[in-house]
C-alpha cells in the first residue's frame, strides 16, 4: 500500500475494506493495554528471592546495622552496585530510595532553588530552559512544566540528539540550563548515543551557562536484549574536556528487580553531590538501607546482575520480535510509517504519516486497545506533526500483544487512508 501514488478510487476502495475489517474487530470487545513500560508478572517473579533474603541478618559487610537511621549517601555495598551499573567510581555514587525519577526531581529542584556548585539558582534567571530531545520521556517534561522551566525541542536522530541543533541553541541562549538525555535505549526511540554525540555533549560545559547540567538518565543501562550494546562513558568524556561538573547521571533497579520497590542511584562530581546532599539532608535522614542490603545480597557480584538481566531479555525478546514482525509485515515497502528496531530498553517508537497519530490512537481505543496518549512524548503534550506513537510491549502476555499489534496496524492503515481522503 502506497498512499502518495494511489488514485482516489483506489483510496476509496481501501477505505471501505479497512473500515469493514475495523468494524469486525470492534465487535470482539477487546481490552488490551500498550501504554506504560511496565515489567510483566513473569519478569517480576525473577526477583521474588529478595523476599526474606536477609533471614534476620541485617548487618552489612562494613558492620552497619541497616535497621537504624543514618547514611544519607547509602550503604557502601549499594553504592558499589550503582557504580557497577553506571560504570563510575563508587565514591561518586549516592544510593537512594525507590525511584530515580524522585532523584531527578530533587536534582532539578536543587538547581532551581539553590544552584549547583555555587552557580546562580535557575529561579533567579529570566527564562531558564531545558533542551528536550524529542520524542522523549513524558515524566522528564512534567518536572520542567511543574516548576515553570521552559522547554525547547531538539530532534532525536539515529545516534542521539541532533548535536548541531543542541550547540546552536546553547550558543544562542545563555539561559539554557539543562538537557534531558536517555542515552542508552532511549525512551521511546530505543537509540543508543554514539561516541561523537557523547563527546560533543561533554564539550557543552565549555561554552554553556556555568550552571548548565546534562541530566543523563541511564534508566536502561543494563537492559540489553540479545547482545550487549556499548554506551560511551560520559564521565570519561567530561573529564577529557574539563567539564566534570556538567553532568549528573541516574539509574535505578526499577526494571531490574521489583518496579518501584528497588534502589535508585545518582552519580556526579564532588561539588554536585555536595549541592544535592545539602538539599536532601533537610528532607530525609537517609534511605531504606534494609532494601539496599537485600539488593546487594541478591546480586552479590555484577556478573549475577548481568545473568539476571539475561533472564529478563529471554522474556522480552519474543515480545519485541512480535512487534517488529507485525510492523515489518504491514509496513515494509509502504509509505505509512517508520519505526526503530531497538536492541534493548522498553519501547518501540512508531511515526505515522503527518497528522495521523491522534486518529490512530483514538481508533485503537475505540477498538479496545489503549495506546500512550497522542503527544505524550513531547513537551506540553504537543507533537507538532502529530506523528509519534510509543509502543510498550513488555506488560501484556505475547498472545495479547500480538492481537493488540494487529489492531494497531489496521488502525494505522485506516487513519492514513482517511487522512489522504480528507476524512480526518
Ligand atoms: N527514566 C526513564 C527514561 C524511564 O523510562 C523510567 C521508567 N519508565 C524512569 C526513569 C523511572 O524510573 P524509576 O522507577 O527509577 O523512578
Amino acid at each position: 500500500m502506497r498512499i502518495d501514488s494511489a488514485r482516489s478510487d483506489q483510496l476509496q476502495e481501501w477505505e471501505s475494506e479497512l473500515s469493514a475489517q475495523y468494524q469486525r474487530i470492534c465487535q470482539h470487545e477487546l481490552s488490551l493495554d500498550l501504554t506504560r513500560g511496565k515489567p510483566s508478572a513473569d519478569q517480576l517473579h525473577l526477583s521474588d528471592g529478595l523476599d526474606g533474603i536477609l533471614n534476620g541478618d541485617y548487618r552489612a559487610a562494613d558492620g552497619t546495622d541497616t535497621r537504624n537511621y543514618g547514611g544519607l549517601e547509602g550503604l557502601q555495598c549499594a553504592r558499589e552496585l550503582g557504580a557497577d551499573i553506571l560504570q563510575v567510581p563508587t565514591e561518586e555514587v549516592m544510593a537512594a530510595g525507590n525511584s530515580s525519577l524522585t532523584l531527578m526531581y530533587h536534582a532539578v529542584l536543587t538547581g532551581y532553588l539553590f544552584g549547583f556548585a555555587g552557580n546562580t539558582p535557575w529561579r533567579e534567571m529570566k527564562s531558564p530552559k531545558f533542551l528536550c530531545p524529542v520524542p522523549g520521556y513524558d515524566r522528564h517534561f512534567s518536572i520542567c512544566e511543574q516548576l515553570g522551566i521552559g522547554m525547547v525541542n531538539v530532534p532525536m536522530t539515529a545516534t542521539g540528539p541532533d548535536m548541531d541543533a543542541v550547540e546552536e541553541q546553547i550558543r544562542g541562549d545563555s539561559e539554557i540550563i539543562g538537557i534531558w538525555c536517555v542515552p542508552k535505549f532511549s525512551n521511546p526511540t530505543g537509540v543508543t548515543y554514539d561516541k561523537e554525540t557523547v563527546d560533543r555533549l561533554a564539550q557543552l560545559g565549555q561554552f554553556a551557562n556555568p550552571g548548565f547540567r546534562i541530566f543523563w538518565d541511564n534508566a536502561y543501562a543494563i537492559h540489553d536484549l540479545e547482545h550487549q550494546v556499548n554506551l560511551p562513558g560520559i564521565r570519561e568524556a567530561t573529564h577529557e574536556n574539563d567539564t566534570g561538573d556538567s553532568v549528573l547521571q541516574f539509574a535505578s533497579t526499577s526494571k531490574v528487580t521489583h518496579a518501584g520497590a528497588g534502589l535508585a542511584f545518582v552519580s556526579a562530581s564532588e561539588a554536585n553531590l555536595a549541592s544535592l546532599k545539602k538539599q536532601m539532608q533537610a528532607m530525609t535522614i537517609g534511605p531504606d538501607k534494609v532494601n539496599q542490603l537485600r539488593h546487594s545480597r541478591f546480586f552479590g557480584e555484577f556478573t549475577l546482575l548481568r545473568e539476571h538481566m539475561q533472564k529478563h531479555a529471554q522474556i522480552l525478546n519474543p515480545k519485541f520480535e512480535c512487534v517488529q514482525s507485525q510492523l515489518e509485515k504491514a509496513f515494509a515497502d509502504t509509505d505509512l510509517g517508520t519505526w526503530e528496531e531497538p536492541k534493548g530498553g522498553y519501547f518501540v517508537s512508531f511515526n505515522t504519516r503527518p497528522g495521523c497519530a491522534a486518529a490512530v490512537i483514538q481508533l485503537a481505543a475505540d477498538a479496545g486497545v489503549k495506546l500512550t496518549p497522542a503527544g505524550a512524548t513531547f513537551p506540553y503534550g504537543k507533537d507538532p506533526e502529530d506523528r509519534n506513537i510509543r509502543i510498550a510491549p513488555s506488560f501484556p502476555p505475547l498472545e495479547e500483544l500480538d492481537t493488540a499489534m494487529s489492531v494497531f496496524v489496521l488502525c494505522v492503515k485506516l487513519a492514513s487512508v482517511r487522512k489522504q481522503l480528507g476524512m480526518l
